[in-house]
């Protein structure tokens, strides 16, 4: 806790002066373009993969970086997106899922949860990229745990599709929808692809969208 503190300190003595226009800025209002939806995972950092500054991503994270389908009983997850969406009018949602993932891994190995009641129940709703990738063949247990963490965010990229406010905003040709998996050991991202439906470099290829909104033109 120590080095938090310190790091506090640090905050308040050098970065918190380099953007004291921008605090200022900030201090009654936020118009982020973007959700980015992603694990609890330390090793993961939004505003250091993507290198934006405070304001400028509206985050959720969560075990497995995973969005429930909308139900009758939404949770936390669904009136954050709601909020995003409908509220603050963001124009992108990337959902990102990592290596070496903690949540992706126990569901590929089919890790007995019972004594984790709460992960074992969060995590079936990633019970549908766990039927898909259980059907196709794997060259190992690690092509099969990275296999599962991409049929993860196509799953949870179908979930998010299920939300009214996300519905409406498609409808409407104002959000597009972005599949990631950021590599922890080599820094890099790759990204669904619409056309391909595959995950390629994003480097490579960095207009890369998994949904692009349709146009109102196309959608008439
Ligand atoms: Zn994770």
């Amino acid at each position: 806790m120590q080095a938090l503190i310190e790091g506090f300190l640090k905050f308040q003595k050098e970065a918190f002066p380099q953007r004291t226009d921008l605090f200022k800025h900030l201090a009654t209002t936020q118009h982020p373009g973007t959700l980015f939806i992603t694990c609890s995972d330390s090793r993961v950092v939004p505003e250091l993969l993507t290198q934006q500054e405070p304001g400028e991503l509206f985050v959720i994270r969560n075990a497995g970086n995973i969005v429930p389908s909308y139900s009758p009983h939404p949770g936390g997850v669904s009136a954050t997106v709601e909020y995003a969406v409908a509220v603050l009018g963001v124009t992108d949602i990337v959902i990102c899922g990592h290596s070496d993932c903690g949540a992706m891994t126990a569901v590929a190995k089919c890790t007995c949860m019972d004594h984790l009641p709460a992960v074992g129940s969060w995590l079936q709703h990633a019970e549908s990229a766990k039927v898909i990738n259980e059907s196709r063949p794997h060259a190992s247990e690690a092509a099969k745990v990275s296999s599962m963490v991409r049929e993860n965010v196509i799953a949870q990229l179908a979930n998010i599709q299920t939300h009214p406010s996300v519905r409406l905003a498609r409808e409407k040709g104002l959000l597009n929808l972005h599949g990631w998996v950021y590599d922890i050991e080599t820094g890099s991202v790759d990204a669904l692809d619409a056309n391909s439906h595959r995950f390629v470099a994003l480097c490579e290829y960095p207009d890369t969208c998994a949904l692009p909104a349709r146009s109102a033109e196309a959608a008439a």
